[in-house]
C-alpha cells in the first residue's frame, strides 16, 4: 500500500527487529500490525494489534529506519 508522504496520520510506523522471549528467534516485524504477529519458529505472540500502535511482547533488538 502506498500513501503520499505527509498524509500518513501516525508517522511512527516502523519495522523493528525483535527477539522472541521463548525461543530466541530474531525476526523483523511491523510495530503497528493489523493482525497478531507470531514467532516463525515457536508460534509465540510477538506483537498484539490494538488498532493503533501494537503491543510488543518480545525483546526489541533494533529499530529499522
Ligand atoms: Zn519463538
Amino acid at each position: 500500500m502506498e500513501l503520499p508522504k505527509g498524509l500518513i496520520p501516525m508517522p511512527s510506523s516502523r519495522f523493528i527487529k525483535v527477539k522472541c522471549i521463548d525461543c530466541g528467534n530474531e525476526q523483523i516485524v511491523f510495530n503497528k500490525p493489523a493482525t497478531k504477529v507470531r514467532c516463525h519458529v515457536c508460534g509465540a505472540t510477538l506483537v498484539e494489534p490494538t488498532g493503533g500502535k501494537g503491543i510488543i511482547k518480545a525483546k526489541i533488538v533494533e529499530v529499522l529506519e
